[in-house]
């Protein structure tokens, strides 16, 4: 019986086109998450992961009021990298929409709330991991600076 099911469920995998396994496994990653991580770690940086703020951002800088999100080219539509599965293309489309949709409301919260919001695209941190983490590392010295003048 047992036996059964498992060929079944093997069946089921198999019947996902590749592009659509390589995509699974690829934003399964939190690979450039991992990356951004532990470079701003090593620049002194201290953060926060997994509250409760709208969105769940991936990296939260309390004391600079910054959240951080790295975004999957797949899941949340990067403009370079996104292109629709083959099979199954309108509950694709209406997934990225939703995702897209879901993204815009928790910036506004959190704008809302004052945070500022960094979203970067994994790819970034990909290509050139470097250029994304300065990027995160000057918006939170320009916040140190502007808290000081206050
Ligand atoms: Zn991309």
């Amino acid at each position: 019986m047992a036996r059964s099911r498992r060929k079944k469920s093997a069946s089921a995998k198999s019947r996902l086109t590749k592009s659509e396994q390589m995509r699974r496994v690829r934003t399964s990653g939190t690979q450039p998450e991992l990356v951004a991580r532990k470079a701003l770690w090593r620049l002194g940086y201290r953060y926060r992961l997994h509250t409760r703020l709208p969105g769940s951002p991936d990296l939260c800088f309390p004391r600079a009021r910054i959240v951080v999100f790295i975004d999957g080219c797949f899941w949340h539509g990067c403009p370079i990298h996104y292109s629709a599965p083959a099979t199954r293309a309108e509950f694709w489309s209406a997934k990225l929409r939703e995702n897209i949709e879901r993204d815009r409301r928790a910036d506004q919260t959190l704008s809302r709330l004052r945070w500022t919001v960094i979203r970067i695209w994994e790819h970034e941190v990909e290509q050139d991991a470097a250029a994304a983490i300065s990027r995160i590392a000057s918006a939170i010295e320009e916040s140190y600076v502007a808290q000081a003048a206050l």
